[in-house]
């Protein structure tokens, strides 16, 4: 058998033009949803990520800061930098860009920024409140993969779902997201003695490791739903994921393909927790 894909472009369109309109009826209102992108040093990658994020937000009719630091900025000018978005009324969620430089307490700033604003869903609130089922920020990669499951249909409940990965920006929120929608959930990591045991057993997998081929064929139960959250560069360059995309394909019968996948999800769950934002700071304005 061949899976179906899950065309993250595709999803990511769909709800952009989602996001594009309600972003256009809080306009109408006299508030544009901003978003502040705040990026110290000059990582490559980082560089990259922003870039993204801010055009995204301009195709979605959302207004967007970027803040470019030097990697010398220290921890105390970045945390102003941080107060002063949160005072500032015409932005509604604040991302500071990961990895910040090693003298800087990442932890430390990201509690420092507004719940009300925390639109990565990595503040200590957005976590607690994930963890006990309040409202709150959800973060944004597995936020993605949750619509991505919800765009096939698929019902969760009672079902067996594998997390490979236990940071607390993708496996953990994961796990807890999967949990929610009453799925049976194991998290593995990298003392798990025996992944494919457990992968075998599961309705759906989540691969988010960040190393090529954790994931091939002979894990995966026929007819598991595969969901590639990890992004590597095979001996090629090219960008891959952490599953074997052309062995897993065959066996599984949903997956989403790297790239094209769960990245372009990413960004687009960023722009719907900014929307909300704007649209909660809108609502209490009233
Ligand atoms: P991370 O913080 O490095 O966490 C990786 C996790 O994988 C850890 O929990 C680690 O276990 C576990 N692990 C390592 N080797 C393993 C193995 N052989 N078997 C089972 N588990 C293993 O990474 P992350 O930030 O969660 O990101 C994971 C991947 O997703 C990376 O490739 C990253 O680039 C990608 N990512 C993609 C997006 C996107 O938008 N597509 C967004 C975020 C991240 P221990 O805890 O025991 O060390």
């Amino acid at each position: 058998m061949t899976a179906q894909l899950i065309d993250g472009n595709a999803l990511s369109k769909q709800l952009r033009t989602q996001v594009a309109a309600r972003a256009q009826a809080l306009q109408a209102k006299g508030i544009t949803p901003g978003l502040a992108v705040v990026l110290v040093g000059d990582n490559p990658a980082s560089q990259v990520y922003v870039r993204n994020k801010v055009k995204a937000c301009e195709d979605a009719g959302l207004h967007s800061v970027l803040e470019k630091y030097e990697a010398s900025m220290t921890e105390a000018d970045l945390l102003a930098r941080v107060e002063a978005l949160n005072n500032d009324a015409r932005i509604h969620g604040i991302l500071v860009q990961l990895p910040l430089p090693a003298h800087i307490d990442a932890q430390k700033v990201i509690e420092a920024i507004s719940p009300a604003k925390d639109v990565d869903g990595f503040h200590i609130a957005s976590a607690g409140a994930l963890m006990t089922g309040m409202k709150g920020f959800w973060p944004c990669t597995p936020y993605g993969c949750m619509k991505m499951l919800e765009s096939i249909g698929y019902d969760l409940k009672g079902k067996h779902a594998v997390v490979i990965g236990r940071s607390n920006i993708v496996g953990k929120p994961m796990a807890l997201m999967l949990l929610q929608k009453d799925a049976t959930v194991t998290i593995c990591h990298s003392r798990t003695p025996d992944l494919k045991a457990l992968t075998l057993q599961a309705d759906v997998i989540v691969a988010a490791v960040g190393k090529r081929q954790v994931l091939t064929a002979d894990m995966v139960k026929p007819s598991a739903v595969v969901l590639d959250v990890g992004m590597n560069r095979n001996d090629e360059g090219k960008l891959c994921g952490d599953v074997d995309f052309d062995g897993v394909k065959e066996v599984a019968s949903y997956i989403t393909p790297v790239p094209g996948g769960v990245g372009p999800m990413t960004i687009t769950m960023l722009l719907v927790n900014t929307l909300e934002a704007a649209e909660t700071s809108a609502t209490k304005a009233l």
